[in-house]
């Protein structure tokens, strides 16, 4: 019988690259609580109707990408696609608002959608993401955008481009889809399979199309930039303005509008250029509709997501294995040893170090050769001299210097150990 594998389009992360994750985690969630963003962790499942109202009923998600079943109680429930739906529900349903002022919140975790799975696109994919509650301010957008960019800039990344774009409020938005129909509509035979299928479910979706000859016939289609509002365009000069002002370049984009049907204003991705053709590494924009239409109390609200994956594929061109390196490496033989170096890994280990214990009990020559693979700083050595006199070894790997200390001395020496183990 064959061996069940893991299911296309999701994937383990092993040992060998869980360092990249939580260096990414960590990073984010300091800089996330140093802007006074809280976390907020809600259900992988929810009521299908949730995302078909949240997302909407005409975007690729909620079309062809969720997975979506029946329980056991015959209800209808989906595997989250994204985090903004969930997070509000929660917002609303806990009165958050009613606390008044502004919640910053933050997220992380497994997303789900069913798509053609190739290099930095999944069917569990994990996103952290951020969503600013309460505030109607090009200031709440240029601060998620800011820490977005605080984030990518802080793991170290280069040649990123923060684009921008605003599809002005709903009446703005509703007018340029009809300007953009009519442009179309008599290209429409033109226009390749999938835009043809939008032009009448969710046309601004057509701008994203990658087929050349709709890129061509998009070239003079009307821009959005020049059909907002005054109050719409003067609020898209202030965030640019502000972005300005905290050293953020940007490009605008007048073509780029999101997949999901929330977004109002602002709308903007950071794409890098070494990722090929999943290029997106954070999404987001301003939805300050999605609250109300939800269910709540009107409220504006700004956030972006970051794709994980994306941004892990990214790291790793940058550096080498991070994971922590381990101090000591513990190797011994003979009963009364192996008992001693049990007690003196747990001393070492509640005093900080990081400890790996051989538990072979093979010869110690083959212990040695493992302690060299482990990357150890120092190997500890056990044996039934040293256990008979309670004292160990201890040997610094680069160097080969080796000396006997009583084990008492060896775990009140900790600070010496700490300054040794730093060169
Ligand atoms: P794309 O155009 O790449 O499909 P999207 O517009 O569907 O992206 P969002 O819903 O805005 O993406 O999600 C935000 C980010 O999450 C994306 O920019 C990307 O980095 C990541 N992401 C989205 N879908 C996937 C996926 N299937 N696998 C891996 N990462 C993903
Ligand atoms: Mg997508």
């Amino acid at each position: 019988m064959g061996s069940i594998q893991a299911l296309r389009g999701t994937r383990d992360i092993l040992p060998g690259e869980i360092g990249y994750w939580q260096q990414v985690e960590s990073i984010a969630r300091s800089i996330l609580g140093r802007a006074a963003y809280q976390e907020i962790r809600t259900p992988l499942f929810e009521q299908t109707a949730l995302f078909e109202r949240g997302i909407g009923e005409a975007t690729d998600v909620v079309g062809k990408e969720m997975y979506t079943f029946k329980d056991r109680g015959d209800r209808s429930v989906t595997l989250r696609p994204e985090g903004t739906a969930g997070v509000v529900r929660a917002f609303i349903e806990h009165g958050l608002a009613a606390q008044g002022g502004v919640q910053r919140l933050w997220y992380a975790g497994p997303m789900f959608r069913y798509e053609r799975p190739q290099a930095g696109r999944q069917r569990q994919f994990h996103q952290i993401g951020v969503e600013l509650l309460g505030s109607p301010s090009p200031r709440a957008d240029a601060e998620v955008i800011a820490i977005a960019a605080d984030i990518l800039r802080t793991l170290g990344l280069k040649n990123l481009h923060l684009n921008l774009n605003s599809i002005g409020s709903p009446d703005d938005r509703q007018h340029y889809r009809e300007a953009l129909v009519d442009y179309l509509t008599p290209f429409k035979n033109d226009l390749d399979p999938d835009s043809q299928d939008r032009l009448s479910r969710n046309p601004l979706r057509i701008l994203d199309s990658k087929d050349e000859r709709t890129q061509e016939i998009l070239q003079a289609a009307p821009n959005i930039l020049e059909r907002l509002n005054p109050d719409s365009k003067t609020r898209f000069e202030q965030v640019q303005q502000l972005l300005t002002n905290l050293g953020i370049s940007y490009e605008i984009n007048p073509r780029l509008v999101r997949g999901l049907d929330y977004y109002t204003h602002t709308v903007f991705e950071i794409q890098s250029d070494d990722l090929g053709a999943q290029a997106t590494v954070c999404a987001g924009g301003r939805y300050d509709g999605l609250v109300a239409q939800l269910g709540g109390p009107d409220t504006p609200a700004v956030g972006w997501a970051i794709g994980l994956e994306r941004l892990i594929l990214l790291i790793q061109q940058l550096q080498q294995d991070i994971s922590p390196k381990v101090d000591f490496y513990l190797v011994s033989k003979g009963e009364k040893a192996e008992a001693q170096a049990l007690v003196l890994a747990n001393t070492l280990r509640q005093q900080g170090f990081i400890v790996e214990l051989d538990l072979s009990g093979s010869a110690f020559g083959k212990q040695f050769k493992r302690a060299d693979r482990s990357g150890a700083a120092a190997c500890l050595i056990l044996g039934d001299s040293e256990a008979a006199n309670e004292t160990v070894q201890l040997k610094w790997l680069a160097t080969g210097a080796q000396e006997a200390i009583a084990q008492s001395a060896l775990t009140t020496m900790t600070e010496q150990l700490r300054q040794q183990l730093a060169h």
